[in-house]
């Protein structure tokens, strides 16, 4: 599979595990982890402020997690969408979990922007219309900048909050 930034990333087996130990990495690197779960930049749209939240253990369903992950999840979500208001990134974001067999579960915070409704109008209705228009317009300089930043602020903010 390729970055947000269009280049390759390898590994074995499970991506979600494979990112926990650290056996890949992004251009604009992790945002924030701890012993329960990690976050960063989505790793295959470039769209600034689009994150993902994963347990670290391999879990495939909501029901799954430990109510220390689910805890740690929501509260890393709140703060989250709350530095990215703070910071003028994005006002309004959907909170998306998402179970799929053979999958590691992830938890999407996706920022609805102007454009995107520009774009698509109903946002959840066209999910997949923005992240075409992404992958094909926007993966120039000025966005990877954008995530470098979008990333750095959101790690310092997690840094001296916790
Ligand atoms: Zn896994």
């Amino acid at each position: 599979m390729v970055n947000y930034a269009n280049e390759l990333i390898e590994f074995e087996g499970c991506p979600g595990c494979a990112y926990h130990r650290h056996e890949f990495t992004l251009p604009c690197g992790m945002a924030y982890e701890n012993e329960l779960i990690n976050m960063s930049q989505d790793w295959k749209l470039p769209i600034p402020g689009f994150f993902v939240i994963t347990p670290n253990r391999h879990v495939e369903v909501f029901s799954e997690l430990t109510e220390e992950e689910r805890n740690e999840i929501f509260k890393i979500a709140s703060i989250t969408i709350q530095v990215m208001r703070e910071n003028k990134i994005c006002d309004a974001y959907n909170v998306i979990f998402e179970e799929k067999k053979n999958c590691h579960f992830h938890v999407w915070l996706m920022p609805r922007y102007e454009w995107m409704k520009n774009l698509a109008g109903n946002i959840t209705m066209n999910i997949g219309a923005i992240f075409s228009y992404a992958k094909e317009n926007m993966r120039v300089p000025e966005t990877y900048q954008k995530i470098n930043e979008t990333t750095m602020i959101l790690k310092r903010s997690l840094e001296k909050g916790n």
